[in-house]
């Protein structure tokens, strides 16, 4: 029998913002895999195993979805947000690739989810409505100065720039290094914003300028947008101020 190996995004947090098709995927599945938190976010289904790990064995946590889809089992990879977005599935592919020839032969299935920078643009208002990227913050896996070459030429071009992994205890400097580096090339009153925990319930929305954004408003829950010189902001009284991306005023 062939195995199924399916990996699931699991959305940002809110239940209704799983897919129907993520659930269908997890209802099915015989066995979980996943760090323990997202695994905590599925509802129980009987006669499934589930098997948590810790936040960094990745490439582990693949191998060994891997094997277990193998034997015939039908396993679920879950991700938070979309699976293939800083997620599980590079990693699954990474699996496979250096892993049994006959991995190659699994039924994969790659399922979407809503990523964290699409839940946080839908609260903010139309942020990415024209071009943006996405960059991890994150230096565990490329050097920092990698991450500041493509933050610069994002901003010098234009991009609107969505930050995963800002901050963590273990990296705490890296955002307000990213700030300073970003401010020298674009105008102080560029609009930022930091969306933590979005959808779930200690949801916090916060939107300022780059000259005042304060590093120390992140952390591992938040995604951080940076707004271009194009980026308009349209003020409301007593309320958050709505982002949005116009689209076509870029000067060319
Ligand atoms: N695959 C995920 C991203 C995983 S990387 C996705 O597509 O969303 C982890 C980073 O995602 C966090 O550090 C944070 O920047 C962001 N993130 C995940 N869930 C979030 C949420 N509910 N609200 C805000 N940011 C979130």
């Amino acid at each position: 029998m062939r195995g199924r190996l399916a990996v699931v995004g699991l959305g940002p947090g809110d239940p209704r913002q799983l897919t129907p098709e993520a659930g269908a995927a997890l209802a099915d599945a015989s066995d979980l895999v996943g760090y323990g938190p997202y695994l905590a976010r599925v509802p129980a289904a009987p006669n499934q195993v589930r098997h948590a790990s810790g936040n960094r064995a990745e490439l582990a946590r693949a191998r060994q979805a891997a094997a277990l889809a193998a034997t015939g089992r039908r396993v679920a990879v879950v991700s938070s947000g979309d699976a293939g977005i800083f997620a599980m599935a590079s990693a699954v592919f990474e699996a496979i690739e250096t892993g049994e020839p006959t991995w190659r032969e699994l039924d994969v299935e790659i399922v979407p989810g809503i990523s964290a920078m699409l839940a946080a643009a839908a609260r903010i208002g139309a942020p990415l409505g024209h071009d943006f990227c996405a960059i991890s913050l994150s230096d565990n896996l490329k050097p920092w100065e990698v991450v500041r070459a493509r933050l610069a030429a994002a901003a010098a071009a234009g991009f609107v720039i969505a930050l995963y992994n800002p901050r963590s205890r273990a990296r705490p400097w890296q955002l307000g290094d990213a700030f300073g580096l970003l401010g020298s090339i674009l105008p102080a009153a560029t609009p930022v914003a930091f969306a933590t925990a979005v959808t779930r319930p200690e949801e916090r929305i916060e939107i300022t300028a780059l000259e005042k954004a304060d590093p120390e408003r992140a952390d591992m829950r938040t995604l951080v947008l940076i707004g271009s010189a194009a980026m308009r902001r349209i003020d409301r009284p007593g309320a958050r101020p709505w982002l949005y991306a116009p689209r076509g005023s870029d000067a060319a």
